[in-house]
């Protein structure tokens, strides 16, 4: 692993990787690693983990790469151009702050962030560029777009649900994926999620409301991140389907845009922007 750091090319934007115990995070190191246009300078951890002080490259079972795992974000996210962040909202919220003060890029892919997160964020976006996705592929940034025009050419007869599947671990639902697409599928309609959503069904809940967009989560095993889009009416149905079977096609999607983000100025952006959809 430790030919493929660029740790003699101090030019390229240097890159922290937030989580880096994490599966993603983990994922995240090894590709910053490949990534011949970025440097991999910080790998933080939550404080106590027990990676602290090692070789990342060590901890996660290969060759000394030359960055040692820490927690301290300050230290770390000071001397970054990128950080790359798959985390917990909390976490994620505390990282922005540094990005903000560090002027870095800040690529977010941390999901479950609510109302109170997202205008946090907005205000540290105020300083620094903020790339954030609830899913960092290309494959599904498309499916939102072919879900967005999908619902605007059919009328409210076709009822709209948006079924998702994830490993054990996930915890939070709908998945962000899965409140993407149920977005774009409502901006078709003309209205917004927060108008059109159903909540989780359980017990007598009556017929579906007309116009209504539905969600289901199905949590199990291994599964890296399942979605359709159904849209269905009597005696038709149309399923728009998105199965990833690799993690890390998010990783590059997160590194693409931690990379296209270098020369823009403060503000939110999102995978359509670095994707140029
Ligand atoms: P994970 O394996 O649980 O990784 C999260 C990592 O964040 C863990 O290593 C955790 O450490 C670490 N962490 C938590 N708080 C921290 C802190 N204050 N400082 C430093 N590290 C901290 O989960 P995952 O599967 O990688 O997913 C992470 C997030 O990314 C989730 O929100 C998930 O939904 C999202 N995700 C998004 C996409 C996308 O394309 N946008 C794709 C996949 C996943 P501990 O284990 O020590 O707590």
């Amino acid at each position: 692993m430790s030919d493929l750091q660029n740790t003699d090319q101090p030019q390229l934007p240097g890159v922290v990787v937030t989580g880096a115990s994490g599966r993603m995070g983990q994922m995240l190191v090894r590709l910053v690693l490949e990534n011949p246009e970025l440097r991999l300078v910080g790998a933080l951890v939550r404080p106590g983990h027990d990676w602290i002080g090692q070789d990342i490259g060590m901890a996660m079972g290969g060759a000394a790469v030359g960055v040692i795992v820490s927690d301290d974000a300050v230290t770390a996210i000071a001397q970054a151009q990128a950080v790359i962040d798959f985390t917990t909202p909390e976490a994620t919220l505390a990282f922005a702050e540094l990005t903000a003060q560090a002027r870095a890029v800040h690529v977010i892919g941390t999901t479950g962030l609510g109302p109170d997160h997202l205008a946090a964020l907005a205000a540290s976006a105020r300083h620094a560029p903020i790339i954030r996705a609830g899913n960092m592929s290309l494959g599904v940034n498309l499916l939102v777009g072919l879900t967005r025009k999908v619902a605007a050419a059919l009328g409210e007869d076709w009822d709209i649900e948006v079924v998702e599947a994830h490993h054990r671990h996930k915890v939070d639902a709908p998945s962000g994926t899965a409140l993407m697409l149920g977005e774009a599928a409502a901006e078709g309609r003309g209205a917004t999620l927060d108008d059109l959503r159903t909540p989780a069904r359980d017990g007598i809940t009556g017929p579906r409301a007309p116009g209504s967009i539905g969600f289901a989560a199905i949590r199990g095993g291994d599964v890296v991140g399942e979605h359709d889009v159904i849209f269905a009416t009597s005696g038709e149905r149309i399923v728009l389907r998105h199965l990833a079977t690799d993690r890390a096609i998010f990783a590059r999607g997160a590194i693409r845009a931690a990379i296209w983000g270098q020369d823009k100025g403060p503000g939110e952006y999102d995978m359509h922007d670095v994707l140029g959809l």
